[in-house]
């Protein structure tokens, strides 16, 4: 009798980790720890993520660390594609390399998850030197005297996106 506490304590615990465990395959979160979330007022949210030489800020959803590695999350609501949208990749290799800047490790990957199924995307060298070139390009447009013209005709990107309120190109 004298170990059953202690016994039921344990069985506890192993049944926590096992629940844990399931609920992240589940969710489709990489097993590792869950160091950082941003899902609105409810919980604590840390500082964005900021890297002065590039002026870039941002904030995933999730940071996952697996291992030595901290893997950004990006979840995104709305239809699921066949593929990610060019657009959420190149926001997710912005937050590959701020993860980078703020832990001096770059990430090998970083994931997008849509309602239906996740993506893992490769932080490659190649979607870095694009991510460096729209960079390139968007600060270049902020210098010039008319705004760019809208570069497609799909309401539905308008719908949800997030300048929708200032722009006056809209659909
Ligand atoms: S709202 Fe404006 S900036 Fe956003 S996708 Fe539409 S045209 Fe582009």
């Amino acid at each position: 009798m004298k170990f059953a506490i202690p016994l039921f304590l344990l069985l506890i615990a192993f049944a926590l980790v096992w629940l844990s465990r399931r609920q992240r395959a589940c969710l489709g979160i990489p097993q590792g720890r869950l160091v950082y979330a941003d899902m609105g007022a409810e919980m604590r949210v840390d500082a964005p993520l900021f890297d002065a030489a590039l002026n870039l800020v941002g904030r995933p959803d999730y940071l996952v660390r697996s291992g030595e590695e901290f893997i950004p999350i990006e979840v995104k609501s709305g239809r699921t594609p066949a593929k990610p949208y060019d657009s959420h990749v190149y926001q997710l290799a912005a937050y590959c390399v701020l993860v980078a800047s703020r832990y001096g490790r770059r990430p090998t990957h970083g994931i997008i998850r849509y309602p239906q199924r996740e993506f893992r995307v490769e932080f490659t060298p190649e979607l870095e030197r694009g991510l460096h070139t729209l960079l390139d390009e968007m600060h270049a447009a902020k210098h010039r005297p008319e705004p760019l013209p809208r570069s497609h005709n799909q309401a539905a990107r308008c719908r949800v996106c997030g300048f929708l309120a200032r722009c006056d190109q809209s659909l």
